[in-house]
């Protein structure tokens, strides 16, 4: 019986429970394992940073399921259509995936039903999160909506075991038994390795991930590894570091102290599990208290990711809906195209937005406390609605993230749980003083620019305004 495993925002072999299932219950039967990604059209369309992003983690993705002798194929589509014809060809008697939280979760459901009542079993399981969504709540029964609690309450379980993926098959399927995928590549030759790679290349190539001609995507390159083993070794170099400083250091932009994990765990190239596990075995053997509070914080921060996922989880349009409904009457303004603009480029006349805004262009990347500071000059001294700088940095985050991205906005913006109060407005200016003090962030991606360029707004005259605003909704 040949196995379908179809992999989303889980590209990784490491602790992946689907594709250990899979491969688990085929050494059982004697079956073969197949698996596919779609990129799928009919949910939210990728950023063309995360595109970026996709098109190399897949590739990578291809090379280590060969290893383990499980063909990839990658098709674009809708999956509710696809995967019932995938099953079909190839004559799969189950499917195994991982669960998804955000709106596609109810697709997903759907499908499940509609294969099953073709005959076909499908497993799914819990591969990118610590704990399922339904699984905790309040005393009450509710979602949580404060961190502390939430946080509290996912520490008191005991921590999820991670899953190793069996020994690769000896053999590679022969080709007697090739599954016959969409009609283009019914003549490849799926088990010779060299032949499959290529093909997947093409595959890969065929969905039009890259932009074309000569682009932004070179800063891209130079800064990030996408894929599982870049994750992996991304994970042990930072905690090597011994996160000693974190708690503090990781408000600093200049300093590299957190872990740039983020694009990995967007696209599940590496479980929260296993960040999880592997903290909690170096807290274990830590020397210093220094080091245990570094985890610790470390962890909370990884909290805050599983927290933004459950959000989104019990409010599927959290990217649309603002979380606080009064803020549907908020009297935001019609970005105006200028100082649209001038905020995208980094051109504000205001250094750290400047900095962070060409951090994110240059690199499809910011530090946390600069993306507080822009997303909170954009919403609050601009005036302008959170879903446009949501939408900006959806199109130019390697790690845009259906769950954190929408969230953090909503919660700069003052609108999501556990928000910061609105009236609590970023001064850019101070926080500059306060966090980049010898200006490095700032010169590094400004050089002298940042003291030429002209102010869009009076920053005094602005936060009255959006107090203002503020208090007409209250
Ligand atoms: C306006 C705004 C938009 C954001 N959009 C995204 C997004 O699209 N994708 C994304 O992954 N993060 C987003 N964040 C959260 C945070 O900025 C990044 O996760 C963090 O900067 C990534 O760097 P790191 O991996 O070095 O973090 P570390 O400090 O090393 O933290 C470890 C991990 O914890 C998680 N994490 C940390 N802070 C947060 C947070 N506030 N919310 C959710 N998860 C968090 C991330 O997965 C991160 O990799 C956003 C924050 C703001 C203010």
């Amino acid at each position: 019986m040949t196995a379908l495993v179809w992999f989303r925002d889980d590209l990784r072999i490491a602790d992946n429970p689907a594709l250990h299932a899979a491969l688990a219950n085929s050494a059982k039967h004697g079956g073969r394992v197949i698996a596919v990604y779609i990129l799928e059209t009919d949910t939210r369309p990728l950023g063309a940073a995360a595109k970026w992003w996709l098109h190399h983690s897949l590739l990578q993705l291809g090379e280590a399921l060969a290893s383990l002798g499980v063909p990839l194929t990658v098709v674009s589509g809708s999956a509710k259509s696809l995967i019932p014809e995938l099953v079909s060809v190839a004559a799969c008697g189950a499917v195994y995936w991982n669960r998804r939280y955000g709106v596609q979760k109810d697709a997903d459901r759907v499908l499940r039903q509609h294969l099953e009542n073709s005959g076909v079993c499908v497993n799914s399981f819990i591969g990118n999160l610590l704990v399922e969504p339904w699984q905790i709540s309040t005393a009450q029964g509710a979602p949580y909506r404060v961190f502390g609690a939430f946080w509290r309450s996912v520490s008191a379980l005991p921590p999820p075991p991670t899953v190793d993926i069996p020994a690769p098959a000896t053999e590679l399927p022969g080709s007697a038994d090739k599954p016959k995928f969409p009609a283009e590549n019914s003549a490849e030759d799926i088990a010779d390795s060299d032949v499959n790679q290529a093909r997947l290349s093409r595959e890969i190539a065929a969905l039009g991930l890259l932009p074309e001609g000569v682009s932004w995507t070179a800063g891209l390159a130079a800064r990030w590894q996408p894929g599982e083993a870049a994750a992996q070794q991304q994970l042990h170099s930072f905690l090597d570091g011994g996160l000693r400083g974190y708690e503090k250091q990781r408000d600093y932009p200049a300093i590299s102290a957190t872990s740039e994990l983020s694009p990995h765990l967007r696209w599940g190239e590496i479980s929260p599990r296993t960040v999880l596990n592997a903290c909690l075995a170096r807290s274990a053997v830590a020397r210093s208290t220094a080091e245990k509070t570094g985890i610790a914080k470390f962890l909370s921060e990884l909290g805050w990711r599983e927290f933004a996922w459950h959000t989104l989880f019990h409010n599927p349009s959290l990217a649309t809906d603002p979380l606080d409904s009064r803020f549907y009457n908020m009297p935001y303004l019609e970005p105006e195209a200028a100082g649209l603009r001038a905020w995208q480029r980094g051109e504000t006349g205001f250094a750290l937005v400047d900095a962070g805004m060409r951090e994110l262009w240059e690199t499809g990347f910011m530090h946390n406390r600069v993306r507080m500071v822009t997303a909170s000059f954009l919403t609050k001294h601009m005036l302008c609605d959170w879903r446009v700088g949501e939408a900006w940095f959806w199109d130019t985050l390697v790690d845009a993230d259906p769950a954190s991205n929408p969230f953090n906005w909503q919660w700069v913006a003052g609108c999501g749980v556990d928000s910061a109060p609105y009236f609590r407005i970023f001064n850019p200016e101070s926080q500059q003083k306060r966090f980049d003090p010898a200006g490095e962030y700032v010169k590094l991606w400004c050089g002298d620019a940042a003291e030429q360029t002209e102010r869009i707004l009076d920053l005094p005259a602005s936060r009255m305004r959006a107090l203002a605003a503020y208090q007409s909704i209250k």
